[in-house]
């Protein structure tokens, strides 16, 4: 497979898919009652993995042909870690770029950077925009706690210093 997998997730989980667009790659995300099909549907049409943590739409997604990741309550790390290792997401952060971890559009180098704080703007070179719910992204203090995070997911050092 030379093209970056694609996921969707339940709604159990909705941090997996937040930290799947952290490190850019495409997870849609649904809410909503009687979902089940809608997800399968989706999974299906758009060649998506699904990511779930119920038993039984796991089985049902696997006997439609969905390719279905069970994932357990636990731990965010080993939650990510599960779905890092089996979709080997490691060989493909070069190919992948950023997504707002909100709403999943793919984030642009920011051309109109005059609603960021200066601070901000004097002190960082890269600040990413999503143009669907317009916020604005950059490497905060946060960033070496998200570094943390994915390091213990599996993510190598090298992809690490490359996001
Ligand atoms: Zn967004």
């Amino acid at each position: 497979m030379n093209r970056p997998p694609r996921f969707i997730a339940d709604e159990m989980n909705g941090d997996i898919a937040r930290w799947l667009r952290i490190i850019g790659f495409d997870c849609k995300y649904l809410i909503g009652k009687e979902m089940d099909t809608k997800l399968i549907e989706i999974a299906l049409d758009e060649d998506r993995v699904l990511l779930t943590s119920d038993k039984e739409l796991f089985r049902k997604a696997t006997l439609k042909g969905v390719e279905t990741h069970y994932i357990p309550q636990g731990k965010l790390e080993d939650k990510l870690r599960s779905i890092i290792e089996k979709y080997n997401l490691n060989r493909y952060i070069d190919k992948v770029g950023y997504r707002c971890p909100i709403c999943n559009q793919p984030l642009i180098r920011a051309e109109d950077i005059s609603q960021v704080p200066e601070k901000v703007r004097l002190s960082h070179k890269t600040i990413l925009h999503c143009p669907r719910c317009n916020k604005f992204y950059w490497k905060g203090s946060h960033w070496k706690k998200i570094k943390k995070v994915l390091l213990n997911a599996g993510l190598t050092n090298e992809n690490v210093k490359k996001l």
